[in-house]
């Protein structure tokens, strides 16, 4: 109780609350998801739990002074959305934050539909915050959402929102970093001490510095043999290195890489995420 009422100066030039909360890693697998289809490997046959991967995505959750009810931001909303938030008792949604337009991470934005029309009674409809890339490609998928002339009636209620370098959501602020996907620039989030990063195979310098003095970090890592838009282990583990985070957590993961077996080989403070795993953080 006490540590909810400490003030922190560094981070804002005017006094600010700490508000803690939770990250929680709602798919940690990668675009195909894990166990992959068709294969017999020994990742996707595995008995063990932390071997299943639903597609990638994050949830924050807080409650603060300026948030008394729960508030939920995800980030992404991929094919497994529904799923995941049936497993992980998502009953609202405040905002989502879209890192970039592939369908791993666009396609479950109508599951957002049930949740939108509680939101569009109470508060209004759900921002989506994503680049003018992304929110033009969410514009053409999901043409019988946005179109202007659009007269689906159960069409989700909710709002493309350019994504600033800064975005305030009830109290807590989402800060976009700029990282490198292939040849796309594509959106990291910062959020308080933490940061989530996926589909990363470049940081910007000017990047790294916006992430000085987090301490969880969630960054992609997709297998050891190398691919043209994604980092493998041994890049993620000197980025994780760079950055020095507390704690730095492996998401968008390939089938090629078994959570215990890859774990044994990682240093103590990079461990593979799992979905479900749910870390605190402070906004
Ligand atoms: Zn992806
Ligand atoms: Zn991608």
């Amino acid at each position: 109780m006490m540590a909810c009422q400490h003030m922190n100066r560094k981070r804002s030039r005017s006094w600010k609350l700490i508000m803690h909360a939770a990250l929680t890693f709602l798919g940690t697998g990668t675009s195909m998801g894990v166990p992959t289809l068709g294969c017999a490997c020994a990742v996707c046959t595995s008995s063990d739990p932390h071997d299943r991967r639903l597609r990638p995505s994050v949830m924050i959750s807080w409650t603060g002074p300026e948030s008394p009810s729960s508030r939920i931001v995800v980030i992404d909303t991929g094919p497994d959305f529904r799923e995941q938030a049936l497993r992980n008792g998502i009953t609202r949604v405040d905002a989502v934050f879209y890192t970039h337009a592939h369908a791993d991470h666009i396609l479950g934005l109508d599951d957002l539909r049930p949740l939108s029309f509680i939101a569009a009674k109470k508060a209004g409809p759900i921002p989506l915050y994503a680049t003018p890339d992304t929110i033009a490609i969410l514009k053409r998928v999901f043409d019988y959402t946005f179109s202007p002339g659009a007269t689906y009636p159960n069409r989700a209620r909710v709002e493309l929102m350019p994504v600033d370098a800064r975005n305030p959501v009830h109290g807590a602020l989402f800060q976009r970093i700029p990282v490198m996907h292939g040849d796309l620039e594509i959106s990291g989030y910062r959020f308080g001490n933490a940061a989530y990063l996926t589909d990363i195979s470049a940081i910007p310098e000017s990047s790294l510095r916006l992430l000085q003095g987090v301490e969880v970090l969630a960054l992609s890592a997709l297998r050891h043999v190398p691919h043209p838009s994604h980092a493998t282990v041994e890049q993620a583990l000197e980025w994780a290195r760079l950055i020095g985070a507390r704690q730095t957590w492996f998401t968008h993961i390939a089938h090629d890489l078994g959570h215990e077996e890859t774990n044994r080989t990682l240093p103590e403070n990079v461990r593979m995420a799992y979905d479900g795993l749910s870390v605190p953080v402070t906004l």
